[in-house]
């Protein structure tokens, strides 16, 4: 099977590259190296299925050459990350719109079917105990970046279901709530790998706004098997899916656990979110997903503990030698 990644060298793209090579997949990727990063493929490159195009989905001609050939396409290359979102709105905007009707047009063409990465972002301040593919989406101002990378992440999802309804472009959606995990960087916002680095570091752990807000953190070595079988699976097309944790904690409580788990010294502070961010953003207080229809689809279960997931996100923290792993609570299943 030929396989064309966009987005390959990010967090999840790179654990889905090893995936599908291991599958015995031949995989290329396209990638701008903005928020991805080489190293994230270093062990693959120079294996021999593995072919890496430097460029962006805005190119045309960069799509069709990773696209060429293919069987099929995931789509994963985005802006992404809510200091990044907030930061830089246009280019946001272009990418996360244009780029995916660039991709589609490519795949469309070439005779390819395509997985697109939409995001638990696009259901906005539900605070639903379950959110449902079908729930309302609730999104704050216009005027507020956060909810404009929501709105793009509609927008993919409702030009994928045209392309789907009018053209029978074979399209499959899914939508990754807080997937972390080894490779992903706190760079960008994300809260996981930004407090597990504080706590290993020795510094405060930074939770911003009361740390009440929840979310449900899933695991990206659960989650890229999955996207895979949605991928191989014709009833998903036209059709989303999604692809969460099944366990809601609140950031306070994770910063608590990341300090206790990995023996930590460091005292967690609150920081309001008008420190924590430029304008353009907004919270969400909580977002739970109902993963029953990717679970009656394939049989999705989030099957990696937080704990697991923490540990891991720490084992992968190269300055981790700053704190000795044997003073961690719980040692890393081999
Ligand atoms: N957050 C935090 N400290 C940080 C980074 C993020 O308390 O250093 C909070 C953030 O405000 C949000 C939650 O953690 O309430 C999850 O943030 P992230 O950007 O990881 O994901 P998202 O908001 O997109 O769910």
């Amino acid at each position: 099977m030929k396989t064309a990644i966009t987005g390959g060298a990010g967090f999840i793209g790179s654990h889905l590259v090893e995936h599908l090579l291991a599958a015995g997949d031949e995989v290329a990727v396209l990638d701008n190296l903005s928020t991805g990063r080489l190293e994230n493929l270093k062990g693959v490159i120079g294996h021999r299925n593995f072919h890496f195009v430097e460029g962006t989905i805005l190119d045309r001609d960069a799509v069709d050459r990773v696209v060429a050939g293919a069987d099929r396409v995931f789509h994963l290359a985005a802006a992404v990350g809510v200091n990044l979102i907030v930061d830089h709105p246009l280019e946001s905007l272009r990418t996360n719109i244009h780029g995916t009707e660039v991709v589609l047009d490519a795949v469309l063409e070439s005779g390819a079917s395509i997985l697109l990465a939409s995001t638990s972002e696009i259901y906005g301040k539900n605070t639903s105990d379950s959110l449902s593919e079908e729930a309302d989406r609730i999104l704050g101002s216009a005027l507020k970046s956060r909810w404009t990378y929501a709105a793009a992440k509609g927008i993919d999802e409702a030009f994928a279901h045209a392309y789907w309804r009018q053209f029978g472009l074979p399209v499959a959606i899914v939508r990754l709530f807080n997937t972390v995990g080894p490779r992903q960087t706190g760079r960008y916002g994300m809260v996981v790998p930004r407090l597990v680095r504080q706590a290993l570091l020795g510094e405060p752990l930074t939770v911003y706004g009361d740390g009440h807000q929840t979310r449900c953190f899933s695991y990206v070595g659960d989650i890229v098997p999955a996207i895979v079988r949605i991928s191989e699976e014709p009833l998903a097309y036209g059709n989303a899916y999604n692809l969460g944790g099944s366990y809601e904690i609140s950031i306070l409580t994770l910063a608590e656990r990341i300090v206790e788990l990995l023996g930590s010294g460091s005292a967690i502070t609150l920081v309001p979110y008008e420190q924590a961010y430029s304008e353009g953003y907004e919270d969400m207080r909580r977002r739970v997903p109902d993963n029953s229809k990717s679970f009656g689809l394939v049989g999705f279960e989030p099957k990696t503990t937080l704990d697991e997931i923490i540990l891991n996100v720490a084992a992968d923290y190269k300055p981790a030698k700053v704190l000795d792993p044997a003073r961690w609570k719980i040692t890393l299943a081999s």
